[in-house]
């Protein structure tokens, strides 16, 4: 009697115990299971493998050995109790070491389907679908690590989580961020850091917003310099490079030439030839005067503005990208109003496919392509424009001669960068088909697509390019 008050305080502390464990489970608490149901919800919680072993544990040398030296050394408990949930299916020869009725079957039920050889001792890894992922025996040569280093080979693969992601308005366009990770929570926690990072660069580089630096250096054009955050000089530094690279078709200055056109559809008919004039002599990069070592910026002439309208958008992907890959997410997209950066892979393993909208129906798709981290920038005259007397004429101004360009629909650019690409899908729009292709064929890792007014598809040399039929 006494013994078994012993015994049932016993089992109810172990119970506590165990359930403490469960209810609380964080993966560093899983330890050995009998159950392979309840393996397989705990792999499924915490996304990583299971690990059947075969053992017998009391007629099995080699089972022994494998027991020792390996499955209850501490390096290898390190690893598996946080990457693997382990179920051990022992089956015993002697009387005393009889298992339940229960167990007994459960462990022969898994026998007949993952060790119909009777291999002893016998190690498979399965998922908690209890699809087989691979096995292995016991090894004389192999060390810990060795075994570590198989058994790792199989958490990549074995669970396909899914993508996570949040769709705003941010910028005035619609952004979609999207993060594919094991830990849902990580996933959103680094898409939540990637929009917070792209609240932060708007917040720099908007031209409206009359508390940005962006506004200050516009305030002060032909006044004096303005000291600015490191990043916001770089920034314009890098959008000089491109104007020089372009010969100032793409020109952050353009901006003056704002006040003239409407590209909300307010506008019926063309500015006046004066207007235009008059709006167009306030634009030249080369009156953006930049101070590196005071880290000033100076707009020469009264008048000038600077705007982030084509580069802003790709440079805050970018940023965002960025801050998602330090958190750990290895796997992403983010499409900012279209200009889309992907990196690593989609969630069933394959890469990235980037659609690219039809010019005529923005919502259809005619081609795409698979990246591999790389950025699809398109600029369109689709989405914002002016129709005038039957004729479209889109948001980007041609720093030449004051006008809206025409003769594109489309354009394209796929590279690494997608600041650049941005960069690059205005200035194309400017510069036109033959001057824009030229450009991109003498750049490496740069290719583009261009869909001209007559609906031609005119692409770069290299571009690799899959069609809808
Ligand atoms: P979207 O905004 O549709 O992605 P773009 O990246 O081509 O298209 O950016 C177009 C914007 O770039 C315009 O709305 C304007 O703010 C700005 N812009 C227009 N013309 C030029 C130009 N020649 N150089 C630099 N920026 C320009
Ligand atoms: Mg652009």
């Amino acid at each position: 009697m006494k013994l078994f008050a012993v015994k049932s305080i016993l089992c109810l502390l172990l119970s506590l115990t165990f359930s403490f464990s469960v209810t609380f489970a964080d993966v560093e608490k899983i330890r050995w299971l009998t159950d392979i149901e309840e393996a397989k919800q705990k792999a499924e919680e915490h996304q990583i493998p299971i690990l059947l072993v075969f053992s017998g544990s009391d007629w099995c040398k080699p089972c022994m050995k494998l027991k020792q030296e390996i499955l209850t050394s501490v390096e290898f408990e390190k690893y598996a109790f946080k990457n693997l949930v382990l179920v051990e299916l022992d089956f015993p020869a002697q009387k005393k070491n009889r298992l339940s009725d229960e167990q007994t079957k459960h462990n022969e039920a898994l026998a007949e389907k993952y060790n119909t050889k009777g291999a002893f001792p016998l190690m498979v890894v399965v998922n908690h679908s209890e699809k087989k992922l691979g096995e292995i025996g016991y090894k004389k040569d192999y060390t810990v690590a060795d075994y570590i280093n198989y058994f790792s080979s199989f958490s990549k693969h074995s669970f396909n989580p899914k993508t996570q992601t949040k769709v705003l308005k941010l910028m005035g366009s619609r952004f979609e961020v999207s993060a594919i990770h094991n830990d849902v929570g990580l996933a959103w926690e680094a898409i939540n850091a990637g929009i917070q990072e792209i609240t932060r660069i708007e917040k720099l580089i908007s031209s409206w917003d009359e508390a940005s630096q962006t506004s200050e250096i516009n305030r002060n054009a032909g006044i004096e310099a303005v000291k600015v955050d490191k990043e916001l000089y770089d920034l314009i530094h890098r959008a000089l490079k491109v104007s020089k690279l372009t010969d100032g078709a793409f020109d952050i200055s353009f901006a003056s030439m704002e006040k003239v056109w409407k590209f909300d559809g307010s506008m019926t008919e063309l500015p006046s030839e004066e207007a235009i004039v008059a709006s167009v002599a306030k634009v030249n990069y080369q009156n953006i005067l930049l101070d590196a070592e005071a880290q000033t910026v100076f707009l020469k002439e009264k008048g000038m503005r600077i705007g982030f309208g084509a580069i802003g958008k790709g440079y805050a992907a970018n940023r965002a990208k960025a801050i998602m890959q330090e958190m750990g997410i290895d796997n992403g997209l983010v499409s900012a109003g279209g200009d889309l950066i992907g990196w690593g892979e989609q969630e069933d393993g394959t890469e990235w496919k980037i659609g690219i909208a039809d010019p005529e129906e923005k919502d259809k798709i005619f081609s795409w392509l698979s990246i591999v981290n790389q950025s699809v920038v398109t600029s369109g005259n689709y989405e914002k424009f002016a129709m005038i007397d039957g004729k479209r004429y889109a948001h980007i101004i041609d720093p030449r001669t004051g006008m809206p360009v025409i003769g594109l629909k489309s354009v394209t650019v796929i590279c690494p960068d997608a600041e650049l690409a941005d960069a690059l899908a205005t200035s194309i729009f400017v510069l036109g088909e033959k001057a824009g292709l030229d450009l991109v064929n003498q750049l490496k890792g740069i290719e583009a697509l261009l869909v001209t007014d007559e609906n031609e598809i005119k692409t770069s040399e290299n571009l690799d390019l899959n069609y809808y039929k």
